[in-house]
């Protein structure tokens, strides 16, 4: 149970209030606002606020007086035209507002994105909640044995739940002990700045977390792809959710050019020009490298045999 009733009530309260206002709106982003949606087993993302439409966008493009819109296909087309040729200043316009609850090992991924405005739950301040981050069974994998960041097939049976088994009991411990480090009872009562720094990554966190439109898209590009760790993918699809009914032009945009699209680079470009004029291109008559190659040959749908 990712809230409590308080924090569910204290939500509902604030979704009822609703304020006129000058300033653009986009309905499916309203739908969203403060609503958290659950992520892993004690996480969630919510929207706090946000500023920003597809409108911005071209209206900031075309530095216009009104809302800038011409029609909503040229407004579509212009939000592509945009996105295909990096032009990514117009996307900075809109900016997004989430609270986020994530294991600290997440966290630790996600605040290597700089280009964001970050407050986190003070740990020297409160003291954390028993609340850590165990994976579901069908999310408990083995090493890869073919690509070091990352994981292969499940564990299962007595394996699977003697890892469990040292997950739990190893959060569990250092929580108890980190609760009778700060305990004040008979004891002076160890800091909790101090306390907190034997309790696993596990734990959860949480934090106020703003970007711009254009630096999210980099995020999600780069976490909602299946390359990247399972646990904070989950993060990025259901921000992609959000995004996707916040700004539609713009999301499908990035869906089309940077989820879906990929990039060539001048000698796979040159391998593509020449097999369309007949020639069989090899990795050896390609000049580019096994691991190149392989990822060509990936993003052409031409597997080898
Ligand atoms: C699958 C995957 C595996 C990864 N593995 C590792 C790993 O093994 N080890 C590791 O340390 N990291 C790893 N990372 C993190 C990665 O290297 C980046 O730090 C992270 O993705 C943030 O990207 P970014 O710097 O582009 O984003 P942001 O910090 O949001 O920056 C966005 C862009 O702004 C510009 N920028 C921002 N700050 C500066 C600056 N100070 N100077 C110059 N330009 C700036 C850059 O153009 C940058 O691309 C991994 C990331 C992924 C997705």
């Amino acid at each position: 149970m990712p809230l409590s009733a308080d924090q569910l009530s204290e939500i509902e309260a604030q979704r009822a209030q609703s304020a006129p206002t000058r300033r653009a709106t986009a309905e499916g982003m309203e739908a969203h606002l403060y609503t958290a949606y659950p992520v892993l087993d004690h996480g969630f993302v919510r929207v706090i606020d946000y500023m920003g439409d597809d409108l911005a966008i071209t209206q900031a493009a075309r530095v216009s007086y009104g809302k800038g819109t011409k029609s909503v296909t040229n407004d579509a087309g212009l939000i592509r035209y945009l996105m295909r040729h990096w032009h990514s200043t117009p996307f900075e316009m809109c900016e997004i507002k989430l609270h986020v609850k994530l294991p600290v090992f997440v966290a630790r991924q996600w605040i290597r994105h700089r280009t964001a405005n970050v407050n986190e739950y003070s740990a020297r301040y409160s003291i954390l909640d028993r609340e850590f981050y165990i994976p579901a069974e069908d999310h408990l994998n083995a090493q890869s044995v073919v690509n070091n960041q990352g994981r292969g097939a499940l564990l299962e049976g007595e394996e699977a739940a003697r890892v469990l088994e040292i997950l739990k009991a190893d959060s569990n411990r250092c929580y108890d002990n980190y609760e009778s480090m700060i305990s004040d009872e008979g004891q002076s009562g160890l800091a909790r700045e101090l306390a907190r720094m034997n309790l696993p990554a596990n734990i959860y966190t949480q934090w106020y977390w703003k970007v711009d439109l254009h630096n999210l898209f980099h995020f999600l590009r780069l976490r909602a792809d299946p390359h990247a760790q399972y646990e904070i993918r989950v993060y990025a699809e259901e921000i992609c959710k959000i995004v996707a009914d916040w700004v539609p032009h713009a999301y499908s945009a990035f869906e089309d050019y940077r989820m879906g699209g990929a990039q060539l680079s001048a000698k796979a470009l040159d391998c593509v020009k020449r097999m369309i004029k007949g020639e069989i291109v090899t990795q050896e008559s390609s000049g580019m490298s096994k691991g190149e190659w392989r990822e060509f040959e990936g993003i052409i749908g031409l597997m080898s045999t």
